[in-house]
């Protein structure tokens, strides 16, 4: 078991009491800010690690991929972490709703992030953007069979598509895009067509998708981009190296409205002690040294303009960003998950 599979298995796992982490929110001298993060460590410490030199201002992290938003709600008035980073819009929003955040407002953050990426009263902060790729097989898949979403519910790809559980925020967030872009009978047509052409019973995370196309398993994945580039650089596990030389990445839409994207965001809890610092982290994240981090160390596209992509990234090309805006997709999301248990995606084939 990795490091993070077991702390997002005892945060599910343990009583608040016992939470993974929790000795280290314990208070310090000097200037600090606590956090939590949903982010994976290998990624955020070196950023964070940067913050501290820059600013003095010491940085207590749990990281977790589930139960932030329960421990955030139970915790309230007496938030033990000053700020939260996330993956996903969704994550985020449920975050929103249950007023666990508060507004910031910052000219520095206001000038390096686009008014796309944030919350129009300051409840959120994106950093990233990620986009949802296909991943066609090098081998059996010729270049351009397949373009768009659409194109995955066609009859030629039946028994040929492997994605992680409809029900994942990442995939919950593509469908809410298509209805927002086709209406509700059209997306629930085209994601039921796609459950059909499915090889086997949504499993895995995204990465295991690519390894399903190395096997032979399916010829054609849903993956977000950063995957494919930290497979295809995986020193510590040199098998992805080879997950990710059998496919090709394919821009979905890039002919017509452009790739489905979503992303990494921060926010300060409603309850924050260190709130000025906690500020300061996020106006920190949004700027130059962090946002080159955030595309060299996890190959993201950075949010602040001007900021330079990873040569391994601008080596698959432009990417078109559909432009439908987060917040469609977020109102668009009950209903996305809905849907996924009225064709019951996760079933599989013919369900
Ligand atoms: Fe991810």
């Amino acid at each position: 078991m990795t490091l993070r599979q077991s702390l997002h298995r005892s945060l599910r796992a343990a009583p608040l009491a016992a939470l993974v982490g929790a000795a280290a929110l314990a208070p310090a001298q000097g200037a600090e800010v606590n956090l939590y993060s949903l982010r994976q460590p290998e990624l955020i410490d070196p950023i964070l690690a940067a913050f501290t030199r820059n600013t003095g201002i010491k940085v207590n992290v749990v990281f977790a991929e589930q139960g932030v938003l329960e421990r955030l709600r139970a915790e309230g008035a007496n938030a033990q972490a000053d700020a939260v980073l996330t993956v996903d819009i969704g994550t985020i929003q449920d975050m929103v709703e249950a007023d666990v955040l508060q507004p910031v407002s910052s000219p520095v953050l206001a000038a390096n992030i686009p008014a796309a990426y944030r919350h129009p009263d300051g409840l959120w902060y994106g950093l990233t953007t990620r986009a949802r790729l296909l991943l066609v097989s090098k081998d059996r898949v010729q270049p351009g069979a397949i373009r768009s979403y659409e194109d995955l519910a066609k009859p030629e790809w039946k028994g040929r598509i492997c994605t992680r559980s409809g029900k994942h925020q990442y995939n919950v967030s593509l469908l809410a895009s298509m209805i927002a872009h086709k209406g509700e009978a059209e997306a629930k047509r085209w994601i039921g067509a796609v459950r059909d052409n499915l090889a086997r019973k949504p499993q895995g995370n995204d990465r295991g998708q690519a390894k399903a196309i190395v096997e032979g398993v399916c010829d054609v994945a849903i993956t977000n981009t950063y995957y494919l580039a930290l497979m295809a650089t995986n020193e510590k596990q040199p098998e992805e190296k080879a997950w990710a030389a059998a496919v090709r990445p394919v821009f979905a839409n890039a002919d017509d409205r452009g790739t489905h994207v979503n992303i990494s965001g921060a926010a300060v809890t409603k309850g924050a002690k260190n709130r000025a610092e906690a500020v300061r982290l996020l106006e920190y994240l949004s700027g130059d040294a962090a946002q080159q981090l955030y595309a060299t160390k996890n190959y993201e596209y950075p949010v602040k303009p001007g900021v330079a992509l990873d040569p391994l990234v601008a080596s698959w090309g432009t990417l078109k960003a559909d432009a439908l805006s987060l917040a469609e997709i977020v109102k668009l999301r009950a209903r996305a998950t809905r849907m996924m248990d009225e064709v019951n995606y996760d079933q599989g084939p013919g369900a």
